[in-house]
């Protein structure tokens, strides 16, 4: 161990928040509601102890700007071992502004990086840390965008399940004449692999009953966001009709925990998704995931694969993480320590501590904003 944990803690000495914004595969991509021609990730890097712990957030650049000036002034010189009392000042901080959105992406990136650090300083993988519920994080392969052709959809869906990951999901929802034939293509190109579908919100309530029905027939198993995120009555309403078999999920743009605990109340939702970098870090997660437990819901962490490991590795009622296309292509450009899914699962290496990912800082520079 190199860090000095003195009575007075551990203090943090620096903040350093950056922004990248890397251009998509493709000249763009899309799915049942947005177009995208980059992704911007905002990085902190939190310094204490002779490490730095590091954390990221797949947001606007203006999240970097409520790090530096909202965040950084209550993190200067606080200890960096005591992760509530940063996740607890960092939520006063941001009172004004509103906790959702951006103000919450700011500080679950700035959460992640103080687990990090954490580890660092103790010497001591994040998971280790958390407390290991699992040997390693089942995910699915997730892309299929409505930009692409068949041929590009059942070559990417095909070549998840061909590297062993045994269920992937696509997008569906921009042009509802094409969905099905679309559904019918990545069936027959995956074989009996599990198949979801995600609409982003796309279909009206009459048209995912319909959707759900026929999507059905090439046995879907998973109905993501067929209505309005925020449409509580209507995401129930259509789970309860949806065929026997076929799970409705819901929960990325859960921010705080009170926004989870009414999703789950309003029984939106056969499992819940949250992500740990919109919803307060691995803090936030872990919570969301004790709200899991007392409503006895499966979780399912939202993108960003290789940050959320260790933090999914802790939480009790995971069922699998979203290995989601553009974010691994990131993050195994930008970090090392990504590795392989195994038999469609994540494993961390425990040999390195903290989150166990190194930033390449040549290779990421060339995206700086
Ligand atoms: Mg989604």
């Amino acid at each position: 161990m190199s860090a000095t944990i003195t009575r007075r803690g551990c203090p943090i000495t620096a903040l350093d928040v950056r922004t990248y914004r890397i251009p998509t595969a493709d000249p763009h991509e899309s799915d049942g509601t947005a177009v995208w021609d980059a992704t911007t990730l905002v990085l902190v890097e939190l310094h204490a102890g002779g490490q730095t712990g590091l954390g990221y957030t797949y947001a606007d650049t203006a999240a970097a700007a409520v790090i530096h000036d909202e965040l950084r002034p209550v993190l200067d010189g606080a200890d960096a071992l005591e992760t509530g009392k940063r996740f607890a000042d960092m939520q006063t901080a941001i009172r004004n502004m509103g906790r959702d959105g951006i103000a919450s992406m700011a500080i679950s990136a700035v959460d992640i990086a103080l687990w990090d650090l954490r580890g660092k300083i103790c010497d001591v993988p994040v998971c280790t840390m958390l407390g290991v519920a699992r040997d390693a994080v089942p995910v699915y392969g997730s892309g299929g965008f409505t930009s692409y052709s068949l041929e590009e959809l059942r070559e990417q869906l095909g070549g998840w399940v061909k590297a062993g990951i045994p269920r992937v999901k696509m997008k569906v929802g921009r042009d509802a004449h094409a969905d099905v034939e679309r559904v019918r293509n990545a069936r027959e190109a995956i074989g009996d692999a599990e198949l979801f579908v995600d609409a982003n919100g796309a279909y009206s309530r009459k048209e995912a009953m319909h959707f759900a029905e026929a999507f059905a027939r090439y046995g879907v198993t998973w109905f993501e966001e067929p209505v309005y995120h925020q449409d509580f009555e209507g995401l129930r309403e259509v789970r309860e009709r949806t065929p026997a078999g076929m799970e409705v999920s819901v929960g990325e743009y859960g921010y705080g925990l009170y926004h989870f605990w009414r999703m789950l109340q309003a029984q939106t939702a056969d499992c819940l998704q949250a992500d740990a970098t919109r919803c307060g870090g691995f803090s936030g997660l872990l919570a969301v995931d004790g709200l899991c437990q007392a409503a006895m819901m499966p979780l399912s962490t939202h993108c960003a694969p290789y940050v959320h490991l260790h933090a999914a590795l802790a939480c009790k009622m995971l069922r699998h993480s979203e290995y989601f296309f553009d974010h691994v292509r990131i993050e195994r450009m930008f970090f090392d320590g990504t590795s392989d899914p195994i038999d469609g699962a994540l494993e961390a290496d425990t040999s390195r501590p903290g989150i166990g990912l190194e930033l390449r800082r040549a290779d990421a520079a060339r995206y700086e904003r």
